[in-house]
């Protein structure tokens, strides 16, 4: 019997767990998840309109067990590659365990890192972003309450998880101002690290929206600091800010990097082998990934059916689950008339080609935001194996 452990019981260790729970017969599959509960992140930008609830896209695992699946809820702090070992912490009892391993997937997401910004250890509550559960709440009540100022939004030097995310929080921003009546108090900027917002393939239909929405767009520009009312990027221009949306740069939680296999992202042997260039048995998918590709949930998805593929090769069985890395992607645009009803943008990147071939449907629509919300449900029925009752 193999010991198949599974770090993170997101997107990509459900996706390589559900998998191996059907194809490989013989195994004991443990995923490790240092929260009882999976927060989605697709739509999480819409509770700030209120257009989303927690309940629809919070899950629990206690349906996985009929997978065959073994959850442990668990917060890890270190791995011993050369002694296959998994150490956590188990918060609620303050006790600490140790799991041995024949495989270990690492799919633990990433964290952000604004310790390389100057004066964040100080004013690290002056910011929100949509991308965790309280700061999306406490972004969601200063756009709701602030009656004039600068909301600035910025997106860090890519790649980073979910790239429209930020175009996102500045057109959701727009969306609510307008709708309280308030948007001409306010400037909304959009501070942005890379040359384009992110995916580039939307920035042209973005900029267009901007300059109707009013949002000011400045790119090339990395924050490298934080005061109390304001932030000051690398050239050394100072932006006034009321309501901060600032993302912090991307990297793999501290245990992976100590380890060796990597940072800011873990190294794998290519997109299709994603084995650490140093352990045959230690795998990387989703988020945590170094891969020359966004860092999002299709990709997370599709990066644990090639791990799952490896594991089912290395374990002899000669069938495969079918996969290939491409993908439809939706971004919220939110209403430039301000009502609560968001619209989106289409696009396409098929990294199957070189270079990738990226299409759009340059019409922001409404149906899009319910195709996303169709997809992500989806993913969550079949990663969580139950529907949320609407
Ligand atoms: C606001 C937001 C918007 C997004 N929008 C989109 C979108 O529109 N389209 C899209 O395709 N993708 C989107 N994404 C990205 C998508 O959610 C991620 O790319 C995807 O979830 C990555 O999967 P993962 O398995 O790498 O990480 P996750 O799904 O985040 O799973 C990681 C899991 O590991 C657990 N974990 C972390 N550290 C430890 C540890 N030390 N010990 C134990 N467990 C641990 C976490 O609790 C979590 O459950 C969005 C994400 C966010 C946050």
């Amino acid at each position: 019997m193999k010991n198949i452990v599974i770090i993170g019981g997101g997107i990509g260790g459900m996706g390589v767990a559900t998998t191996l729970a059907q194809k490989l017969k013989n195994a004991n599959i443990t995923v490790v998840n240092k929260e009882d509960f999976y927060f989605a992140g697709p739509s999480r930008p819409l509770i700030l309109t209120g257009e989303q609830r927690y309940s629809r896209i919070i899950r629990g695992y206690e349906e996985v067990g009929k997978l065959g699946i073994n959850v442990v809820i668990g917060n890890v702090y270190k791995i011993d590659p050369d002694n296959r070992k998994v150490y956590l912490s188990d918060s609620s009892f303050n006790s600490t365990r140790e799991i041995s391993y024949d495989y270990l997937v690492l799919s633990p997401g990433i964290v952000f890192d604004g310790s390389k910004i100057t004066g964040y250890d100080k004013y690290w509550w002056k910011n929100t972003t949509v991308y965790d559960p309280g700061r999306v709440n406490v972004l969601k009540q200063r756009l709701w309450t602030a009656e004039k100022g600068t909301v600035v939004v910025y997106a860090p030097k890519a790649p980073y998880r979910c790239a429209p995310a930020p175009t996102e929080t500045a057109m959701l921003a727009h969306t609510i101002l307008s709708y309280r009546g308030v948007r001409n108090k306010f400037r909304i900027i959009h501070i942005d690290a890379n040359d384009k917002t992110q995916p580039p393939v939307i920035a042209d239909v973005i900029k267009q929206i901007y300059e109707k929405a009013g949002i000011e767009l400045v790119t090339n520009q990395e924050i490298v600091e934080i005061g109390e009312n304001y932030v000051v990027t690398k050239s050394g221009e100072k932006y006034n800010y009321d309501i901060l949306a600032m993302l912090e740069p991307n990297k793999v939680p501290r245990f992976i990097e100590e380890s060796g296999l990597g940072s800011p992202f873990a190294d794998v042997r290519s997109p299709q082998d994603l084995r650490t260039p140093k352990y045959d048995d230690i795998l990387v998918v989703g988020d945590a990934a170094k891969l020359p590709f966004p860092k999002n949930q299709e990709i997370a998805f599709e990066s644990s059916q090639f791990a799952a593929n490896k594991i089912l090769e290395m374990e002899g069985v000669s069938e495969k689950v079918s996969v290939q890395y491409a993908f439809v992607g939706w971004a919220y645009v939110g209403n430039l008339e301000g009502k609560l009803e968001t619209y989106s943008l289409q696009f396409q990147l098929d990294l199957t080609k070189q270079p990738p071939a990226a299409a759009k449907d340059p019409v922001m629509k409404r149906e899009y935001t319910l195709q996303k919300d169709n997809w992500e449900q989806a993913y969550l029925s079949r990663l969580f194996n139950y529907k949320v009752i609407e």
